[in-house]
């Protein structure tokens, strides 16, 4: 139910972050004004959902929050706020039905696509008396107090003066969608620290040899396992022209980062049979009669398809050993030397943002009181599988929370 309350927010960036939050507030009685730099909003939320769109994960609660790695403390709480079955909920609430895949990732029923629930969340901020403000670009705060923007469609300058302000503005990956990270100078310039941006969740850069890049180009390799400084991660990646892309090499992409800060190259260790005991592959190398290529031992004893072969040869020694034992070492110990990351343009999301140390425990900045941020803008990172989606919204609500908080507002189910 409404409340009545004259508490003018304005929220800048229109993506999940800051639509969310706007919900909540809107919903807690909030006169929201929502700027937004590009013609529409959402763009990033429409671009996740061309391939497989996970709004969230059935993962339980501590594992969940433990996908935040050194933020676990922070997301425990957000996610106690508004958790996976709570988005599940919110979807329903917009006719969007949830379901929940093998994976355990949440996708929307196949019916829905993300262009669908945008529509019904745009409604239903429309009912709550959101105030959209598209072609908005913030550019900064005003020296006496106060946003300014800038009209992208007349050029003109605007400075607009809320109670209290949720910035919203993404990370600074896929640029073209309006995440560009262009905020970070007006943040730091108002004595925000910003740890700098860098890729998360993108591919893997190997220095292949020119054989390797045309005779293998771009093909996927099925349920193997990847590990990197001590994490282990299985799934499917894909070999490409410029080295590796696939859910675990972005997973292991914090790892990348560690290792690659030494200046020299990092290495990736590819388990090609995980499913095997070392036992059980030991025992089907012991099996290799005189005379069988390594070629067709691989395809026909271990299931191991063509690029496999050339793979072995690529970082391996050039014949396939014989000796189970060395046979075995190179099929679940391949060592990947990765010289480098993919740019941050192509990188799913961003590590990097706004410090912990500049927000208190409600996301409100230390250096700008009134003025709060929420989402990727955040300096945290996770893996994809539905917890970049999760983290912005619980985020949104938790600084929505916050702002209502500090006006002493209540808010349904809402703890004060
Ligand atoms: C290819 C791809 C696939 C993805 N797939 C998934 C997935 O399946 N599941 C998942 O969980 N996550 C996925 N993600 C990640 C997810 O889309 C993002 O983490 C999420 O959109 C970030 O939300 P946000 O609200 O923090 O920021 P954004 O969605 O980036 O929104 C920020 C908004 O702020 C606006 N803005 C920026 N600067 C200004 C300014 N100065 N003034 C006014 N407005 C400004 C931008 O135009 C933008 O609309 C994917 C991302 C990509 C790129």
């Amino acid at each position: 139910m409404q409340q009545s309350t004259s508490l003018v927010v304005a929220v800048v960036g229109g993506g999940p972050a800051g639509l969310l939050a706007a919900q909540h507030l809107a919903e807690a009685g909030c006169q929201v004004h929502l700027y937004e730099a590009q013609a529409t909003v959402g763009r990033k939320f429409l671009v996740a959902g061309h391939g497989g769109f996970n709004l969230s994960n059935a993962e339980d609660a501590p594992p969940f929050a433990a996908r935040y790695a050194a933020r676990q403390p922070e997301f425990a709480r957000y996610l106690a706020h508004f958790s996976a079955p709570d988005l599940r909920a919110w979807a329903a609430a917009l006719g969007i039905g949830t379901f929940v895949g093998t994976s355990g990732r949440i996708f929307p029923e196949p019916e829905h696509k993300p262009a669908h629930l945008l529509r019904a969340w745009l409604e239903r901020l429309h009912a709550l008396g959101v105030t959209l403000h598209p072609r908005h670009r913030w550019l900064g705060f005003a020296p006496a107090g106060g946003l300014r923007f800038r009209q992208e469609a007349t050029g003109q300058e605007l400075t607009v003066c809320p109670q209290a302000t949720l910035l919203a503005l993404g990370g600074a990956s896929w640029a073209k969608t309006g995440s560009d990270g262009s905020w970070r100078p007006e943040l730091e310039r108002a004595g925000v620290p910003v740890v700098p941006f860098a890729p998360a969740n993108c591919g893997a850069e190997v220095a292949w040899s020119a054989f390797f890049r045309q005779k293998v180009g771009r093909q996927p390799l099925k349920n193997v396992a990847l590990s990197c400084g001590g994490h282990t991660v299985r799934g499917e990646i894909m070999l490409t022209d410029y080295g590796l892309e696939g859910t675990p090499v972005y997973a292991l992409t914090p790892q990348l980062r560690a290792a690659l800060a030494g200046g020299g190259p990092a290495h990736l260790h590819l388990h090609l049979k995980p499913d095997l005991s070392p036992a059980q592959l030991l025992d089907k190398l012991g099996r290799r009669r005189p005379g069988k290529s390594g070629a067709s031992f691989l395809a026909e004893a271990l299931r191991l398809p063509p690029p496999v072969p050339t793979l072995l040869r690529e970082l391996g020694p050039p014949a396939f050993p014989v000796a189970a034992p060395e046979a075995a070492r190179l099929l679940s110990y391949l060592p990947i030397p990765v010289t480098g990351l993919r740019p941050l343009e192509e990188a799913i999301s961003t590590a990097g943002g706004v410090a912990w140390t500049a927000v208190d425990e409600h996301l409100m900045l230390l250096a700008r009181p009134g003025t709060f941020v929420a989402g990727e803008m955040l300096d945290w990172e996770a893996p994809t599988g539905g917890y970049l989606l999760q983290g912005c919204f619980s985020t949104g609500a938790w600084a929505a929370r916050g702002i209502l908080r500090m006006r002493g507002i209540s808010m349904r189910g809402m703890s004060q």
